[in-house]
C-alpha cells in the first residue's frame, strides 16, 4: 500500500493515480447509494466518493464528522469538487470514530468560545494560526537579521510598569505578594547596557476591566529596546519591522488571507515610510470631526479609529503630552508638556499596535518624573541603579502581536486572534 501524502500534494497528482491520504471528516453526506466523504488535513480539504462496489462503502455511509479517517482510492477530475479532483473511494479506514459534534452552523458565539479546544480545528482558525505562525516568525527573522539579540525575562516581577490599575497580584512561595509581569522594558533595559539591541516575546499580563474587542488579560507582547537610539530611530525599526511581517504574509498566506476573506488591497500599501502625526494635530482633527475631545486627554478606541479614517496605511502619533504616558517616557527637551512617545495605529479602525519611545536616560529627571506622577522611588530601586552605572541615550517599544494578527487577518474582535484567548470573562479551555 502506499503511504498517506498530504492532501494538498494529492490534489497536484494527475488523474488516475493511486492516491491515499488522512486526516478528520470535515462533511458527509449520501446521493442516492452513493456517499460523499470531505476529509480535511492541515494542507486542505478533499471530496472522496465511495460507490456500492467498494470495499468500504457502510464505514463511507455510517463514519461521522470529526472522526479521524484514512482514505485511499483513485483520483479523478471533477469540476464540481473543492479543488477541482476527488477520490474515487476504495477503502476508508475509521481511526477514531467521532461522538455528535457539537460545532454546528447555528451555534452562538459564547458556544464556540466554551468549545474553543474543538472550534480551533475551523478552517477560519487554522487560517489565522498559519498567518500567525508566519507574523512570529518573520518578527523573529527581522530582529536577528537586524543585530537584535533574543533574551527571556521573568514573569514573576516585584513593581508596576504601567501602572497599578491592571496588576495581577499572585502569592508568591514565602506568601509574599508579587506579580505578573504587564511588560518586559525595564528587563531589556537592563540588558541593552551588554548587548545594546535586545527584544523579546513573551506574555504580558493586564487585569483590563473593560470588556473591549481589543484587550486580552494575557496577550503576547514583543518588545525591545535599543541603546545609542533616539525616537526618529525607534520608529524606523517599528515601520521596517512592521512592512517586513506584512510583507511575509502576503508572501506565504495568500490562501488563508482569502479564505478569511480579507481584503489584501491596504496591506500592499504597507512599506516604509509611514506617516507621522503630532497628537496636537490629532486633536485639531478629532475636534474638527465634532468629537468632544481636548489637548491633554488620552485617546481611546473610539477617537483612534477616527483617526484611522485619514490614513490608508499604518501611521504614527507622536509627542503625546506628559500626563497620558507612563513616567519613564522622556520629555521633549524643546517642550517639556510632551514627550517624545509615539503609539503606531493600524489603519482601518483598528487603531493602536505599538506603544514606544524614548526612556528618560538621567537619573535626576527619572526620580523627579517619579514623584511628579506620586509613586515611590524606593519602589524603582534596580530600575533607577541603570542610570547610575553608565547611562545611555536609548529608545524602545512593545508591539501587541495578537493585535498586529488581528489587523492582519481583518478579524472583528481580538479573541480571534489566538487559540485560546484569556479575557476578563474567560479563562477556559
Ligand atoms: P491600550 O491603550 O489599547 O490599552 P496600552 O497603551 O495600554 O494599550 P502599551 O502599554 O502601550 O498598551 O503596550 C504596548 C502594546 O501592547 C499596545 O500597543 C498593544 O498592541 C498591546 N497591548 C496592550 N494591552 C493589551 C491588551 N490588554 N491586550 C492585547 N494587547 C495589548
Ligand atoms: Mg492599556
Ligand atoms: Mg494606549
Ligand atoms: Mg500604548
Amino acid at each position: 500500500a502506499t503511504n498517506p501524502i498530504p492532501i494538498r500534494e494529492a490534489l497536484k497528482l494527475q488523474p488516475g493515480q493511486e492516491v491515499k491520504v488522512r486526516g478528520w471528516v470535515y462533511r458527509r453526506r449520501d446521493l442516492g447509494d452513493k456517499a460523499f466523504v470531505v476529509v480535511r488535513d492541515s494542507t486542505g480539504i478533499i471530496q472522496s466518493v465511495f460507490t456500492p462496489e467498494s470495499k468500504s462503502h457502510s464505514e463511507a455511509r455510517r463514519v461521522t464528522v470529526e472522526s479521524s479517517v484514512i482514505v485511499s482510492g483513485k483520483l479523478r477530475e471533477d469540476p464540481r469538487a473543492p479543488g477541482g479532483k476527488e477520490i474515487q473511494g476504495e477503502e476508508l479506514v475509521i481511526v477514531g470514530l467521532a461522538e455528535n459534534f457539537p460545532i454546528r452552523r447555528d451555534v452562538s458565539r459564547e458556544f464556540l468560545l466554551d468549545v474553543r479546544h474543538l472550534a480551533v480545528r475551523s478552517r477560519k482558525m487554522t487560517a489565522v494560526l498559519k498567518i500567525r505562525h508566519t507574523a512570529f516568525g518573520a518578527l523573529h527573522e527581522w530582529f536577528r537579521e537586524n543585530g537584535y539579540y533574543e533574551v527571556q525575562c521573568p514573569m514573576f516581577v516585584s513593581a508596576a510598569v504601567e501602572g497599578g490599575a491592571t496588576l495581577f497580584p499572585v502569592k508568591y512561595v514565602d506568601e509574599s505578594t508579587v506579580y505578573l509581569t504587564q511588560s518586559s522594558q525595564f528587563y531589556l533595559e537592563a540588558l541593552i547596557y551588554s548587548l545594546e539591541k535586545v527584544y523579546t516575546v513573551a506574555p504580558s499580563f493586564r487585569a483590563e476591566k473593560s470588556r473591549t474587542r481589543r484587550h486580552l488579560t494575557e496577550f503576547w507582547h514583543a518588545e525591545a529596546e535599543a541603546a545609542w537610539v533616539g525616537l526618529d530611530g525607534i520608529l524606523r525599526v517599528e515601520e521596517e519591522l512592521v512592512s517586513h511581517i506584512v510583507r511575509g504574509v502576503l508572501e506565504r498566506n495568500r490562501e488563508e488571507l482569502a479564505l478569511l476573506g480579507r481584503d489584501t488591497e491596504k496591506l500592499e500599501l504597507v512599506e516604509p515610510p509611514f506617516p507621522r502625526i503630532s497628537y496636537d494635530k490629532a486633536i485639531e482633527i478629532l475636534q474638527s470631526r465634532g468629537l468632544n475631545i481636548s489637548w491633554g486627554d488620552d485617546l481611546g478606541a473610539d477617537e483612534e479609529r477616527v483617526l484611522t479614517m485619514e490614513f490608508d496605511k499604518p501611521f504614527f502619533l507622536y509627542g503625546f503630552p506628559e500626563k497620558v504616558k507612563a513616567f519613564y517616557h522622556k520629555n521633549d527637551p524643546s517642550r517639556p508638556e510632551v514627550t517624545l512617545s509615539a503609539d503606531l495605529l493600524a489603519p482601518e479602525g483598528y487603531g493602536e499596535i505599538i506603544g514606544g519611545g524614548e526612556r528618560i536616560e538621567r537619573l535626576d529627571e527619572l526620580v523627579a518624573k517619579i514623584k511628579r506622577f506620586g509613586l515611590n522611588p524606593e519602589d524603582y530601586r534596580w530600575y533607577l541603579d541603570l542610570r547610575k552605572y553608565g547611562t545611555v541615550p536609548h529608545a524602545g517599544f512593545g508591539l501587541g502581536m495578537d493585535r498586529l494578527v488581528m489587523w492582519i487577518a481583518g478579524l472583528e474582535h481580538i479573541v480571534d486572534s489566538l487559540p485560546f484567548p484569556r479575557t476578563v470573562a474567560r479563562t477556559y479551555p
